[in-house]
């Protein structure tokens, strides 16, 4: 099968979660938000931080995440309904203040495995600047 090749699945393995290390050691984003990595910032305010994607995959590739941590999309459901909304319309937010409602743009929060997660802290995908494909492959 195309694009199903030894080193395309090892190229997959690198990029996700080592679930053997301490779940609860700092995370890159972790380590951003405190300010000890820098980043391309876009956008900040009390309760989030966007910056742009070190690996861009469209021409706009922004990440929004809570300054409040959140380790996954999954384990969101567990959070207050003003936690959950406030991080939502700031996700909506920054896609408009960057001038993406015109033309247009999608939101993708990866989970585990099967997501391709690479870091666990929950993090909003801005991607934008060039039609999207469905389904996304
Ligand atoms: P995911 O695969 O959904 O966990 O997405 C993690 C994203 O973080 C990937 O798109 C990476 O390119 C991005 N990333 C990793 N390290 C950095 C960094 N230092 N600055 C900005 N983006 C990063």
């Amino acid at each position: 099968m195309m694009g199903n090749n030894d080193s395309t699945q090892e190229n997959a393995k690198a990029h996700f979660i080592d679930h053997t290390k301490n779940p609860d050691s700092p995370t890159i984003f972790d380590k951003i938000l405190k300010g000890d990595i820098p980043c391309k910032k876009v956008y900040e305010d009390e309760d989030v931080l966007a910056f742009n994607d070190i690996q861009p995959q469209a021409p706009v590739h922004v990440l929004v995440i809570p300054k409040k941590k959140w380790k996954s999309f999954s384990n969101l459901h567990l959070a207050k309904d003003e936690v959950v909304g406030v991080y939502m319309k700031k996700v909506s937010y920054v896609a408009h203040q960057l001038g993406l409602d015109g033309p247009g743009y999608r939101v993708v929060f990866n989970h585990g495995e099967h997501g391709a997660q690479s870091v666990d802290y929950i993090h909003a995908h801005i991607l934008a600047g060039r039609s999207m494909q469905w389904p996304p492959g």
